[in-house]
């Protein structure tokens, strides 16, 4: 076997913290216009599906699932909380209703710059909660609603297969699934094992009639991911890192053996991932498309924000400390994407935001079920 180090991403995923030009905090307006285009399905979803009167507690937890640093996972909090204050004067009800939010990501995350920005004390008790969430962060039956938004398709780790040299999965040359279907492959059973734990861990945290609202980037059914624009954008990446070989500045071993951690599901294949744990129903599942009235992006800024959510990966493996290197990399991503619109044109895109709305069954947890 000759396979290459394999890490899980926990060690070195998270985006870039602080509030500085390549931050996640000041590159997260893509992601931030699906969690917009989603604000009513969200409201409407806790509205008709949250039974605010039967809570175990007049205290309603919130968890935010992979909730990085900026006004993201803020906005997503306020949103949820002010439909639950609506609801409740509403409705009239007598208790008065406290809100504990808890904050996840992995260790790594700038969690003290997401601090400083919380709202005044008295809005809700936060805290942050550090850890993957492929598997339990919590007690059993603490949530009422879990969160998570454009963070799931973040694998835990590159599959080993892709990195071992001897095997046709080896991915040499490229940095994501391409037509080599094994890689495709190999990718979709690690997103498997992922969701596994996801489902298994909030099916234990979350309460009896909780919701779990869910966003993340996926492609059409009947479509590889491989064919969405986000793949052949990848492409393009790594094309990049194979010019930069050729003029000696990284090389080609490491561009062998780096491959990008994320996975576009299919609302097929996600429906499938969750009636296989068995705990929720599913009471939505729609797909939208927040970007299809755009017109060609700013390929300086796209290149950014994926600078922001992947120079930890890059420069951790590559060993690049230079910020000059940095800044030639992304840069060439940014040229090449400008040579190549057509992967921007919104008739050719496969993909989309897959939006879902679980309910948590009042079922017991059966713990020797979901052993893998
Ligand atoms: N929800 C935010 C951030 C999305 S970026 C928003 O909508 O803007 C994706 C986030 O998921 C990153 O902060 C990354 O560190 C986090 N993440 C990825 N894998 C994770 C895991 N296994 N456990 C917890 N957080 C994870």
């Amino acid at each position: 076997m000759a396979r290459g180090k394999t890490m899980e991403v926990g060690e070195t995923c998270p985006m870039n913290g602080g509030n500085g030009p390549y931050s996640y905090s000041q590159n997260s307006h893509y992601q931030r216009q699906a969690a917009d285009a989603a604000k009513t399905m969200i409201m409407d979803s806790i509205l008709d599906k949250l039974d605010i009167q039967n809570l175990p507690s007049n205290t309603l937890k919130i968890a935010d699932f992979g909730c990085s640093v900026g006004a993201n996972t803020l906005q997503a909090v306020q949103n949820i909380i002010e439909t639950t204050k609506h609801m409740h004067k509403t409705l009239q009800l007598q208790q008065t209703l406290e809100f504990q939010v808890f904050f996840n990501d992995l260790t790594g995350n700038d969690f003290n710059t997401l601090f400083t920005t919380l709202p005044t004390p008295g809005e809700y008790f936060a805290a942050g909660v550090p850890g993957s969430f492929h598997s339990r962060l919590f007690p059993n039956a603490t949530l009422n609603i879990a969160h998570s938004s454009y963070s799931l398709h973040w694998l835990s780790r590159v599959p080993e297969e892709v990195m071992d040299r001897e095997s046709p999965t080896w991915n040499k040359g490229k940095v994501h699934y391409t037509k080599n279907l094994k890689v495709f492959e190999a990718y979709s059973a690690q997103f498997k094992r992922d969701m596994e734990g996801f489902f298994n861990a909030r099916a234990q945290e979350i309460v009896g009639g909780g919701l779990l609202l869910l966003l993340l980037p996926g492609c059409q059914d009947g479509f590889l991911p491989c064919e969405t624009s986000v793949s052949m954008q990848y492409d393009l990446f790594g094309s990049c890192l194979m010019d930069m070989v050729n003029i000696g500045m990284v090389s080609e071993e490491k561009v062998d053996s780096f491959n990008l951690p994320m996975y576009l599901t299919s609302p097929m294949e996600f429906r499938e991932l969750i009636e296989a744990n068995g705990c929720f129903i599913i009471e939505i599942m729609e797909n939208f498309n927040p970007y299809e009235d755009e017109d060609l992006p700013d390929f300086h800024v796209l290149a950014t924000q994926f600078r922001a959510a992947t120079e930890g990966l890059t420069s951790e493996h590559f060993g690049i400390k230079s910020r000059e290197i940095m800044d030639e990399l992304y840069n060439r991503f940014a040229d090449k994407m400008a040579d190549n619109t057509h992967l921007f044109d919104m008739k050719n895109m496969k993909e989309f935001i897959i939006f879902a709305c679980l309910k948590r069954k009042n079922v017991h947890f059966n713990a020797e079920k979901h052993q893998n």
